[in-house]
Parts: structure tokens; C-alpha cells; sequence
């Protein structure tokens, strides 16, 4: 039996090598390594994408959302409503602007914010409300940006995890006032290091954001306010360009493995609810492009340390709700204060489902599993 890591990007690269070393040897030849014609090109790639009229290229995902808060003027005594249940970066973010996160708990099938819970957290002092696209699916947006209407506040998609996923016939990012994505390694369009994008339909704001990521910089040395280094690099830029191009195929790859476990772990007598695992259902509002595949399981640690001992890779996003994470003890959160967010914390665990996943190694990962539950 073959080991299936969690996530195996020598795969990927192996397939892309003479392309992205032609990308790389293009930077490297124009020694323009900061911004530049890459970024633009990458820029207007991902808008047209995404369905957004502009990009910005900024230096991670959480820079993206950083930036994309202080475009929007957020600072101390504002609060911004979002997630329990998600990287850290996504509170992160709003605490570092002096602002204050307030939660929100979550749908217990999608994981992703519960619209209805959103409505008796908001307060005069709501100036944004931030959704995660957690796993690669949509959050529920029609009532969220009705919320946000009603409130006259902007709603900034955490889509980190979501390039190209659906919301009833948009893309993902291109929904609210800001979309913001992340290039991290491992992500469904990952780089060779940090790189993250923010998208918007407004071109006020995109110049904003193109000032922030720079100092302030209106023009040479002019700073009207203060920014910070945001900056996307080129040859991240350039080697980003080459995975776009074969991201549709690779989000169909993942969807086809999320396909194959439902066929497999049916057949295993497992999947459904009331069933010591329970598998991700699609909430319907459109692609679900698979970052992660999330079952919420019994035993959920012995069975992550059974796949271990079979040489199967495993990971648990999240185990710790960010209103109970200690750097954030001040907001004055306890434990209980969002029963469902904290439930998956105990439960979920993400199976392999990259793009290059065998189907053996699909296979694997369900007996494996099946062994476990039936011993
Ligand atoms: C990855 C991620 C981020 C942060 O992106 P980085 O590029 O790692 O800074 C933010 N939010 C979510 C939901 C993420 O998955």
C-alpha cells in the first residue's frame, strides 16, 4: 500500500517544470523583481477571472485583508462581524486595526458564517462584515450583503480558500465591496511563497489599495497616508500566471475526488448522518471547488492517528475557535458562547483531495477508514 500525503505539490511541479522555469528565467533575464509588468499581467488575469473589474496584488492573504480593512478606514472603536471558525488571519486582521471581532456562529453542515446569526451581533459600531469561504464553498451571501445593505456597511470576502468557486453564478470575491485571496503554497492557485490578491468592482478603492501597498505613495515619495510594504512580487506573479492556466482543470480534478469518496464511502457504509462519519454536503449555491474535504467524524483524533500509522496524511482546520484563542482574551469570550463552531473544532478532519490524488489513493483512504470504524 502506497502512502497518500495530505497534499502533494512535488506532483504538481514535476508536471509544470519547463513552464514555470521559462516564467522564472523571464523575471530573472529582466531583473525587475518588484511589481512591474508580471503583477499587471497577473492582475488582470485574476479580475477577469474572478469577474471583477479590478486586482490588486498584494504580498500574502492576510495582507490582503489588512489592506483591504484599511482601504475601507477601519481602526479603533469599530467592529467588524465574522467567523469563529477559520485561519487566524481573518480575526487577525481586524485586532491588529484596533478594531474588535465579533462572532458569529456557524451553519453546522457548511461551517461557513450562519447569515442568521449575523443580524443580533451587529451594533452602531458595525462598519464591515467579513465572510469566509471556508473550504473552497461559498458562504451564504444573498442575506449577508442584504445585512450589510440594511446597515450601510461593506461586506470583504475572506475567499482565501475560494478562487473560483460559485455564488449563484458569480465568482467568489467579486460579491462584496472587496474579495481578497491568498497564493500560499498550498492553496487550490498556491506560489513558491507568500502572494495575495485583493479584488474589487471599484476603482476609487483599487487605487487606495495600490497607494497602501506602497507607503501611501500617491506619487514618488509622496505619502498622503500611511501605508506599509504590500507588494506582490514578480516572480511570483510570473509563476502564478502559469498555474492559472491550469486551475480549472485542477479544481475539476478536486471535484472529481470529492465524487469518488461519496461513491466510496457509501459503498463503506459510511457518509451519512447519523453515521460515525459524516461527509461535506454542497450547499447548492454553486461550484464548491474542494480546497479541503471536510468530514466531521467520531473519534475524530484516534482515527487521525490510525490514517498516520497507514501512512495517510490528515489535518484538522480548525482546532482551536479564534474567540476562545488566548491572544484574544480580552474580547471576553468563553467557552460555550458558540456551541456549533466549537463542536467542529472536536470533529473535522480534512482527507486528501488534491488534483493528483489516485484514484488507489481514494481507495485507500476509505478502507482505511471503513478498518478503523469496524475494529
Ligand atoms: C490562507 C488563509 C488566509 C491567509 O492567507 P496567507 O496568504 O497565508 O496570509 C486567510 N484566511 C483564510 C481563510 C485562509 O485560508
Amino acid at each position: 500500500m502506497r502512502d497518500v500525503p495530505l497534499i502533494d505539490l512535488k506532483a504538481q511541479y514535476a508536471e509544470l517544470r519547463d513552464e514555470i522555469r521559462a516564467a522564472v528565467d523571464r523575471v530573472l533575464e529582466s531583473q525587475q523583481f518588484i511589481l512591474g509588468p508580471e503583477v499587471e499581467a497577473l492582475e488582470e488575469e485574476i479580475a477577469a477571472y474572478c469577474g471583477s473589474a479590478q486586482a490588486v496584488g498584494v504580498s500574502s492573504g492576510t495582507d490582503a485583508l489588512l489592506v483591504a480593512l484599511m482601504a475601507l478606514d477601519i481602526g479603533p472603536g469599530d467592529e467588524v462581524v465574522t467567523t469563529p471558525f477559520s485561519f487566524f488571519a481573518t480575526a487577525g486582521v481586524i485586532v491588529r486595526l484596533g478594531a474588535r471581532p465579533v462572532f458569529a456562529d456557524i451553519d453546522p453542515h457548511t461551517f461557513n458564517i450562519d447569515p442568521a446569526g449575523i443580524g443580533a451581533v451587529m451594533t452602531p459600531r458595525t462598519r464591515a462584515i467579513v465572510p469566509v469561504h471556508l473550504f473552497g464553498q461559498a458562504a451564504d451571501m444573498e442575506p449577508i450583503l442584504r445585512s450589510a445593505a440594511a446597515a450601510g456597511v461593506a461586506v470583504v470576502e475572506d475567499a482565501a480558500q475560494a478562487i473560483g468557486a460559485d455564488y449563484r453564478g458569480r465568482r467568489a470575491g467579486s460579491l462584496g465591496r472587496l474579495g481578497c485571496f491568498s497564493f500560499f503554497p498550498t492553496k487550490n492557485l498556491g506560489g513558491f511563497g507568500d502572494g495575495g490578491m485583493v479584488v474589487t468592482d471599484d476603482r476609487d478603492l483599487a487605487a487606495r489599495l495600490r497607494r497602501l501597498r506602497m507607503h501611501g505613495f500617491a506619487d514618488s515619495y509622496n505619502s498622503s497616508e500611511v501605508g506599509g510594504n504590500f507588494r506582490l512580487d514578480a516572480l511570483q506573479a510570473a509563476i502564478l500566471r502559469v498555474k492559472l492556466d491550469h486551475l480549472e482543470r485542477w479544481h475539476q480534478a478536486r471535484q472529481r475526488n470529492a465524487e469518488r469518496y461519496r461513491e466510496l464511502f457509501t459503498e463503506a457504509g459510511l457518509g451519512d448522518a447519523g453515521s460515525p462519519l459524516v461527509l461535506p454536503p454542497e450547499a447548492g449555491f454553486g461550484r464548491h471547488i474542494y480546497h479541503q474535504f471536510v468530514v466531521r467524524c467520531r473519534h475524530r483524533d484516534r482515527l487521525r492517528q490510525h490514517l498516520a500509522e497507514h501512512g495517510i496524511g490528515s489535518a484538522v482546520y480548525y482546532p482551536v475557535a479564534l474567540h476562545l484563542q488566548a491572544c484574544f482574551g480580552t474580547l471576553g469570550y468563553h467557552p460555550g458562547d458558540f456551541p456549533i463552531a466549537e463542536a467542529a473544532t472536536r470533529e473535522v478532519l480534512a482527507l486528501p483531495i488534491y488534483p493528483e490524488l489516485s484514484d488507489d489513493g481514494a481507495r485507500t483512504v476509505v478502507d482505511v477508514t471503513r478498518d478503523f470504524y469496524a475494529g
